[in-house]
């Protein structure tokens, strides 16, 4: 597909960033440009156009960005996850294990029900932690059913091992 490659291109390869030795892979220009957002968002929209998705989860903060213009394309809802201590109401939380130490995220507990269907959006999928949390915290909410949506996968990493197969994952810019 002519779009996808043409995103591709965009990606901005960002040497030692935030850390000495990090290759990170930079999404800001995938937004800066009109074209290139209008192509991500219709690209984006068309996966998950007949799911009959209700709520789109977006992971903070990279996943606040694409997840509320795929809610708005889709006639969907938006919720966030957030860091610990951000969300005002009573939350749910999961605790997962990052490279160095433990990290925290958390949902609204009034956020989700039992007849959602749900789309959690992020921008990166790495070693899959985040994600794996995140779904872990939509799970435990008892909803109809839960996607799973990336912009970009490094495949390298192989973080989609982490979740069951009958679990639909899509990833649009996979590089290893
Ligand atoms: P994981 O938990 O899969 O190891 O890491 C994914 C999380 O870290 C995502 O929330 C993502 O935003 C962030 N992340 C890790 N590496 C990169 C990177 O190279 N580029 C961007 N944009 N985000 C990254």
């Amino acid at each position: 597909n002519n779009k996808i490659e043409r995103l591709k291109q965009v990606v901005r390869n960002i040497p030692d960033f935030p850390i000495e030795g990090i290759q990170f892979k930079d999404v800001t220009p995938l937004f800066q440009f009109s074209e290139n957002l209008k192509d991500l968002t219709d690209v984006l929209s068309s996966l998950y156009k007949d799911k009959g998705i209700t709520k789109v989860v977006g992971i903070e903060s990279r996943g606040f960005i694409m997840g509320p213009i795929l809610a708005l394309n889709l006639d969907a809802g938006f919720v966030p996850i957030r860091k610990p201590g951000k969300l005002p109401a009573e939350t749910i939380e999961e605790n997962y294990e990052k490279e160095y130490g433990f990290d925290t995220i958390q949902i609204h507990k009034d956020s989700l029900s039992a007849d959602d269907v749900v789309l959690i959006h992020d921008d990166l999928l790495a070693t899959g932690g985040t994600m794996h949390a995140a779904y872990n915290l939509v799970k435990r909410m008892g909803v109809k059913k839960i996607y799973i949506n990336f912009i970009i996968e490094l495949e390298l990493l192989k973080g989609r091992s982490l979740f069951p197969d009958d679990v639909e994952i899509e990833t649009l810019l996979k590089y290893d």
